[in-house]
């Protein structure tokens, strides 16, 4: 039984002293109250220089290609002149300086919630770039000095792109108390190949200087130090199969993602994230444009199969060209292919410039999907206009779970499924992905999901297509086994686990899966499921 409980990231366990992160800015606060008004001005032009340096310095250290570009995102956020003209017409209205940044970053972060991973990733940097300003101005350095001796284990509330940016060799764990599997933290701990226990709730217990034990194939962090049977990756000693049985294949949003993809010899992409292409951009770009940056990101994807999802933007994403309103309940709203309804030309334009930029890359296998297909209608409407530009390899993503009782009769012109275990876990079971506090229904071991997904491929099977996976579950190296077993094709995850799954797919054999996939299927728990199915793979 866990001393404290929560979301596990990895396969390594690690043993190490905490390293508390603590913090609050409530005393640069004090400070900033009585500043006169040209003072806070000529405060906040100096703040921004400190943090924007910070933060220069830390891209350039970085080894790590996502957080480097995690942090150019920030830099871009925080030297954008609107947030500063946001908080100067605060300050002129008669708001202190830290209550104008406060102000400022409400704002702009109000525009977010509610919003996919990445958006939410974007509050997260939004509110870390407030409170760096604020202490900044107050005079306070916010660097972490992490220790760069011994085995520690960074324990915090959260932590943001910087603060990873800053960890040295001797970090080899972290706990938080927010977050969940598709947060933040997890995904860049993932990528560093940091084991993590995240969204752990109470951390209260967890002492400066104390030594613990994590435990992430079993969610688990232990007071004191403990040896952890069966542990390590579980496919490191099975031998190589004559035929892999399974594609395994990357998520990209970038073009240092489609480089690590196509270094770790997957087979291809299996969800090209086009709306990630699109952040910063103002104006809509031409078709021309389009083609220019989609044909940049293919030359450097693998060889095989390029899969295209058209926009998955909303009104909780303000992709800003799209120049959407505020909705009340974004994520049952119009995001997706729903924009379609009132941005015809935007999506018929993106379908060309895909078609085209394909045309370019006559070697390379471009299909093209579309993302929160509710009902047959959509899916036919989507699959017509991409046969009638010429597509010939076509898809939809099952994330609303209103579809999946149409799969078995899905038109001939629709050719594959690509299961979005984040939304789809999100609408069955009617949690908020990003609120931390239902992220244990988020957890892609839920036997319901499993279930779910088993019924996608067996409806699949009537209807002569295949299904891929490529939301977050696909990630886990565990699960990876199950998922295989349930009957899916290609499993396409992050950047930064797809090695792991290249490495899964040269030894995992058609009884393991299947062995998998019927514990976790009869299992009463998540957590039920994952220890018996590691048992299952650890023992072999
Ligand atoms: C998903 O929902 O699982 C998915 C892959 O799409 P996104 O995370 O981009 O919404
Ligand atoms: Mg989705």
């Amino acid at each position: 039984m866990a001393d404290i409980a929560g979301y596990g990231v990895g396969d390594q366990p690690v043993i190490g002293r905490i390293f508390l992160v603590q913090r609050n800015n409530l005393d640069s606060q004090i400070i900033l109250a009585s500043l006169p008004k040209k003072e806070a001005l000529a405060k906040l032009t100096e703040a921004i220089q400190i943090v924007a340096s910070d933060f220069s310095n830390s891209i350039n250290t970085s080894q790590d290609s996502t957080l480097q570009e995690i942090l150019r995102a920030q830099l871009a956020i925080l030297t954008d002149p609107e947030l500063s003209s946001v908080i100067i017409d605060f300050i002129n209205s008669g708001a202190s300086l830290s209550s104008a940044i406060d102000s400022a970053i409400n704002d702009f972060t109000s525009l977010l919630v509610g919003g996919s991973a990445e958006f939410e990733a974007r509050i997260a940097d939004l509110k870390e770039i407030g409170s760096r300003l604020i202490d900044a101005a107050a005079g306070k350095s916010r660097k972490l000095q992490f220790p760069t001796e011994g085995e520690w284990i960074v324990v915090s509330d959260d932590l943001s792109p910087l603060e990873t940016s800053q960890f040295t060799s001797a970090i080899k764990g972290v706990v938080t108390r927010d977050g969940g599997p598709t947060s933040h933290t997890a995904i860049v701990c993932r990528q560093l190949r940091i084991s993590a226990v995240v969204g752990c709730g109470d951390i209260s217990k967890l002492l400066s200087n104390e030594l613990i034990t994590l435990d992430p194939a079993d969610n688990a962090v232990y007071f004191g130090e403990r040896t952890i049977e069966n542990s390590g990756p579980w496919w490191k000693k099975l031998p190589i199969q004559k035929k892999s049985i399974f594609r395994p294949l990357g998520n990209v949003g970038s073009v240092k993602d489609a480089d690590l993809v196509r270094s770790s010899q997957a087979q291809g992409v299996g969800l090209l994230r086009t709306e990630l292409l699109f952040l910063d951009h103002k104006n809509e770009p031409s078709v021309e444009e389009q083609i220019k940056i989609y044909s940049e990101v293919v030359s450097h994807c693998p060889g095989g199969e390029i899969i295209f999802r058209t926009l998955d933007a909303g009104t909780d994403k303000p992709i800003p060209f799209l120049g959407l309103g505020k909705e009340e309940n974004p994520a049952l709203g119009l995001r997706g292919q729903r924009i379609s309804w009132i941005r015809p030309k935007f999506y018929e334009n993106q379908l060309l410039a895909i078609r085209e930029t394909g045309a370019k890359f006559s070697n390379r296998k471009i299909s093209v999907m579309a993302p929160m297909i509710a009902n047959k209608e959509e899916a036919i409407s989507f699959a017509n206009s991409a046969s009638r530009l010429g597509f010939d390899s076509i898809g939809i993503m099952v994330e609303v779970p209103s579809i999946i009782e149409e799969i078995s009769t899905l038109p001939e012109n629709i050719h594959f499924l690509s299961i979005g275990t984040n939304d789809l876990s999100q609408y069955l079971f009617a949690a908020d992905r990003q609120n931390s506090s239902v992220a244990h229904l988020l957890n892609p071991w839920q036997p319901i999901l499993l279930k779910t997904i088993s019924r996608i491929c067996n409806l699949s099977k009537t209807r002569g297509i295949k299904v891929g996976i490529c939301g977050e579950a696909a990630s886990d190296t565990l699960l990876s086994a199950v998922l295989i077993g349930l009957g899916v094709e290609s499993l396409s995850a992050g950047a930064g686990a797809v090695s792991d799954l290249v490495a899964i797919s040269q030894v995992l054999s058609p009884s393991q899966a299947e062995a998998a996939a019927n514990i976790a299927l009869n299992s009463i728990s998540a957590i039920d499921a994952q220890r018996s199915v590691r048992n299952l793979l650890s023992s072999k």
